[in-house]
This record gives C-alpha cells, structure tokens and sequence, in this order.
C-alpha cells in the first residue's frame, strides 16, 4: 500500500462520510464504522500498520496523519450517533441519557448547627444527654429549685402559665399549676428523682419567657443545662468542665472568668466570661472593649436542691450551668438581630457554614 499523505485523510473521511449516508439500517451503519474504525482490517488499523514499514523519516508524519483519520472518523461517528438517537425519538419525548438538575440540597439551621457542637463536645466529656418536657409545673421548674411562691420570677409577668393544673407525680406535692418551662434547669429536677449520684448530665431545650420581641430577646429560646452532681464535687471540677469547653468551642487559647452572681439554686453562684475570641483579650467592639464575652450562668447546687430530691446534701455535692444557644450563635456568627434565627429566610440562613 502507498503510503497515506494529508490528501488521504480528507478522501476517507468523506467516504466515511458517504457510507453513513447510504446506511439503511443502524446495524449497516455500523459495519460502516466497523470498517474505518475496527482493530483488524480497517481503513485507520491499516494505516497504523504502514507505520512499520514506512522509512524512518516518514514514521512520525504517518503517525501524526493516521490519528488524524481516526479522531475525524470517530467525531463523525459520534454525531452520526447522536443523530440517529434524536431522530429515533418521539418529539418532544424525555431524553433520559440527559444529566439530571441538581436540586438545591437543605442544610441544619445555624441553631441547629451549634446546638449540635455543643452537645458532641459534651458528650465527649462523658455526659449523657436528657431531654424533658417544655410544659412543666411550678413545682419543678421553681419551688424544687429553691424558688418559693414569692420569688419575683413566678409573676406572671415573666413565665408563661397554662390553664390546667397537673396532679402530683412522684416526688412531688399535689395538684400544681402548668406552665411553659421558664429553664432548662426544671430537668435537673426530674433527673435526679429518678436517679441516683453519680450523675452528668447535659439537657439542651427550648424555654419560655414573657419577653417582648426586640434585637436580643425571644419569647422562646433554647438552652443547654448541665448537671454533675456526686461525693467530693468541688468548684474546681466546675471550672475545669468549663474551661474545656470553652477551649473545644471557642479555640485553644480561650481563657476563663468566674464573676460573683446569684441564682436561687446554686451557691455559690457566677457569671463566666472567657476571653474574646475575636481580640483575644485586647478589647474589640464585640468585646465592647473588655476583652471578655459573657457566655453563661453556673454555680455549685443549693443544698435546698438536694433536700426537694432526697439527696444528703452532707454527703453530695455538685455543680449546674445554663448556657443560651443563641447567644452562643449570635456572638459566633456576629449576628445583630436574634429574630433573624427565627425569620427562616433562606438569603438569611444560606450565608452560615452547614
Ligand atoms: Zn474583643
């Protein structure tokens, strides 16, 4: 055989070409292809093979002029392909071969998302996780809780109460009146009538005030509570519990900052700050200026806690938290408007990581 020069290549595809268009049949189509593009005996194979015997200067143009046969016979037979495929179909028929439309997948809210971190950095140190009612009664979500009749938090101007009273339950005096939990803290109560020390624990749920809606307050919002509570439980153990929270959600070199404050069931009480993440103390107006982000209230279990649970308060001792999870998401994210969490507006809840 002569040897192929760049002239071939344009006779051959035409012919190509020709045959496909004489094809009567996809099957007559095919041995057309088969006789271009076959690995014995075609029109590209036996160009390949005069490689060998063509002197060694011409080698590589052969070469060269042999691929570019068989790209053009093959992008012809592709689009012969396609053709044949389309004309096959019944207008305006569904092309399944078509890749799919993605659909915009959803994602956890950024609550959700926090929430979420919390309680896995938690359940690493070991806590369990309890979750209990939104609709309490007064006896555990304030009188158990060293809260009694009188206490300012009772007022119906603060907590949210229902029409029914409940009957007594275990532990518990007679018929009360119901209410939407105010804290998280009613579940320390329920947890340790049904338990025995030790106990760790850590409740996140939503809770119930009488405030109006503004830039930083909710009728509802979400907690996360944690309770420990055993023999020789001491404020440093409160501390330390703390602090390696502080360091796995808010980064390694967060510091922590006890205040003196006060809360009914705990004693003695305090607020913690830790350090600001964004300045790392040297004072930013996230901070406003401080250096330290409040992030929640804690302190060591009243003894009159114990008491309303038949716990000796001699003999254990333990310590409780209450963190806000949308402030921990609103001081993260540096969001300005807590109703936002709430708005559920897409263009809103797109901008936070997943
Ligand atoms: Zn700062």
């Amino acid at each position: 055989m002569a040897l192929p020069d760049a002239a071939d290549v344009q006779v051959e595809v035409a012919r190509f070409e020709a045959e496909l268009a004489r094809a009567a049949s996809p099957r007559e189509a095919q041995a057309a292809r088969d006789r271009f593009l076959g690995r014995r005996n075609s029109v590209v194979a036996s160009w390949m093979q005069t490689i060998a015997s063509a002197p060694p200067e011409q080698k590589k143009q052969i070469g060269r002029l042999a691929n570019e046969l068989k790209q053009a016979v093959e992008e012809r037979w592709r689009r012969y392909a396609a053709g044949a495929e389309a004309a096959a179909r019944p207008a305006g028929a569904v092309d399944v071969t078509l890749p799919g439309r993605a659909r915009p997948l959803g994602h956890r809210h950024p609550l959700t998302v926090v929430r979420d971190q919390m309680e896995e950095i938690f359940s690493r140190m070991g806590f369990a996780l309890v979750e209990g009612p939104e609709v309490e009664d007064e006896w555990h979500c304030f009188d158990a809780l060293n809260m009694p009749a009188e206490h300012p938090a009772r007022d119906m101007q603060d907590t949210l109460y229902l029409a029914s009273p409940v009957a007594g339950d275990a532990g518990a005096p007679g018929d009360r009146r119901t209410l939407l939990r105010t804290h998280t803290s009613a579940m320390q109560i329920r947890y340790m009538l049904a338990h025995t020390p030790p106990i760790r624990i850590v409740v996140p749920g939503r809770v119930y005030r009488r405030d109006d809606l503004d830039l930083t307050h909710t009728p509802a919002f979400s907690q996360i509570e944690g309770l420990v509570v055993g023999e020789g439980i001491s404020l440093a153990d409160l501390k330390g519990t703390l602090a390696a929270f502080a360091r796995d959600m808010f980064g390694t070199g967060s510091r922590l900052r006890l205040r003196p404050s006060f809360f009914p069931y705990t004693e003695p009480s305090a607020e913690v700050d830790i350090s600001c993440w964004k300045c790392d103390g040297a004072g930013c107006a996230m901070c406003k200026r401080t250096g330290w982000i409040e992030i929640l209230g804690c302190g060591m279990v009243h003894p009159a806690v114990f008491e309303a649970v038949g716990y000796d308060p001699e003999r254990y001792t333990g310590f409780a938290w209450g963190i806000g999870i949308e402030r921990v998401a609103i001081l993260r994210y540096q969001v300005e408007d807590i109703r936002l969490f709430y708005e559920n507006d897409l263009r809103f809840l797109e901008q936070f990581p997943h």
